[in-house]
């Protein structure tokens, strides 16, 4: 008998629907996966096989043919045990014909007959339908968001007992839906900073990147930590697309429900190139700039970081995906990503001060380190002096979070009446339409072009930024004097930073 168990399996960051077909026959007793397995799937037929003497069924005397369909297409991972299990206690009539008709299965065994969660059960669920869909007990939840009919088990036997009629469907042991987050930062700890404040309302408000440098304990890092909080809260279709990368990473919480806000990444200076970008060698897994998909992500030390690291930056930065090729498969994963970069103006990290044990040629080859194509991607580049002690301890709690993100969203909502998403994105092309110039604001920037202070590209750039800064005042255009001023001030070069210090 030939039994058809739909399931499915995960590469990058979506599943492709998948279906078991097992054939018991006459023949020597033996038992064949074909259709593309990868070494995980290989050995699924190993642990269903424990998992059938642990639970009393019988292994078919027979030969036991088992095929992965479509059979061109590479499956991977241990979320086809259930479904193979299942088959072949179809085709061995240990289980009645018709009792799974529009089911689908999702599941890993183990030894004793347990259903364990499997590594991203939210695309996997989306991509194997089924009506309803049977996943394992802990993930319920979480499958529950990417499929309507939803039904968990723990136990093998347990599943049998209730595809026969008898046992009832147990209880799926679902945890909480929206697990309690830790409270995010609030921009109210941050004293004194002014300037970084401000800097950081328009990087949300317009996606524009931001380059901070400064000496450590200037707070950088604590700034970069309080600008997903500004952010817009995410749609249903975005928070579905981050919480599908998340799952596919492994990293989703079990019964976390859907991640609504925008994410924060923060990968050491030490994380290796795959954790940040992406890859592996048997699972193509999503990396840390996958995981800031629609969220920021923080690089610190961005004068530590590996040439080939800062390399890989550009595609995304560029296009908003990046595309991994592999041995195992090439896949395109999201990776649009407000990018927060912190830096120390030297080695030392003093910057040139009294303090500074770096020699001026030590200081230079530092700031080299970022190449120039790199570094104009950053529309806000800032130095962040350390705080004066007066200032940490006199100065009143700043603004909160939430006062600068009402701002930030009425400043949104002017640049998507205007059709596009974030004003970092508008094209070249559209600046004259979207961004025109006063009188006083062209005097000003033909002025810096024709002293060679300004590349084409960025006063591009420096356009875009000053837009922001008229949505956030609530100026409709032309840009004035006083938008393109700010903007080139919240623009500086490395080497003022430096100096700067
Ligand atoms: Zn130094």
């Amino acid at each position: 008998m030939l039994a058809c168990i739909p399931t499915a399996s995960l590469f990058g960051v979506d599943a492709d629907p998948v279906t078991i077909e097992v054939q018991v026959h006459s023949g020597l007793p033996c038992t064949t996966v074909v259709g593309g397995p990868d070494a995980t799937c290989r050995e699924a037929k190993e642990r269903v096989r424990a998992a059938f003497a642990s639970c009393g069924f019988e292994w078919p005397n027979k030969r036991v043919t088992i095929n992965l369909s479509p059979a061109w297409q590479k499956k991977r991972g241990s979320a086809i045990d259930l479904a193979m299990a299942v088959g072949i206690l179809l085709a061995s009539e240990q289980l009645p014909a018709g009792s799974i008709s529009g089911y689908a299965f999702l599941g890993e065994l183990g030894l004793d007959g347990a259903v364990r969660p499997v590594v991203g059960v939210v695309p996997l669920a989306e991509a194997a339908g089924g009506d309803p869909l049977v996943v394992p007990a802990a993930q319920v939840v979480d499958a529950g968001l990417a499929s309507s009919r939803v039904v968990g088990v723990g136990h093998l036997g347990d599943l049998v007992r209730a595809l026969k009629g008898e046992a009832p469907w147990p209880l799926a042991h679902s945890p909480k839906p929206g697990h309690r987050r830790a409270p995010r930062p609030d921009l109210a700890d941050v004293r004194g900073q002014a300037v970084a404040r401000a800097a950081l309302e328009v990087a949300a408000a317009g996606g524009h990147h931001l380059l901070l440098t400064g000496p450590p304990g200037g707070g950088k890092t604590m700034l970069a930590e309080r600008l997903p909080g500004l952010l817009p809260p995410l749609t249903q279709a975005e928070a579905l697309e981050v919480t599908k990368i998340h799952s596919a990473a492994g990293v989703l919480p079990v019964g976390a429900g859907l991640l609504d806000e925008p994410p924060y990444e923060a990968p050491h200076t030490t994380a290796s190139a795959i954790a940040l970008i992406g890859g592996g060698s048997s699972q193509l897994r999503p990396g840390a700039i996958s995981l800031a998909h629609r969220g920021v992500l923080f690089l610190d030390e961005l004068g530590e970081q590996r040439p080939v690291v800062l390399e890989c930056l550009r595609q995304p930065l560029e296009e908003g995906v990046i595309r991994i090729h592999r041995a195992i498969g090439s896949a395109t994963l999201p990776a649009r990503f407000l990018l927060v970069a912190a830096m120390n103006p030297c080695p030392c990290g003093e910057g040139g001060g009294r303090r500074c044990r770096c020699q001026p040629g030590e200081r230079l080859r530092y700031a080299r380190r970022l190449s120039a194509p790199l570094l104009d991607r950053f529309d806000l580049r800032l130095h962040v002096p350390r705080a004066e002690p007066g200032q940490l301890l006199g100065e009143a709690a700043g603004e909160a979070t939430a006062v600068v993100a009402a701002r930030v969203a009425v400043a949104r909502r002017r640049s998507i009446a205007r059709g596009t998403s974030i004003n970092a994105l508008v094209p070249g092309s559209r600046l004259d339409e979207l961004a025109p110039l006063d009188r006083a604001a062209r005097r000003l920037l033909a002025g810096l072009l024709a002293r060679g202070g300004l590349s084409a590209r960025g006063l591009h750039r420096v356009r875009r930024v000053a837009l922001t800064l008229a949505d956030l005042a609530g100026a409709d255009p032309p840009l004035t004097e006083e938008h393109v001023g700010t903007a080139l001030g919240l623009r500086a070069e490395l080497a003022t930073l430096q100096a700067a210090s």
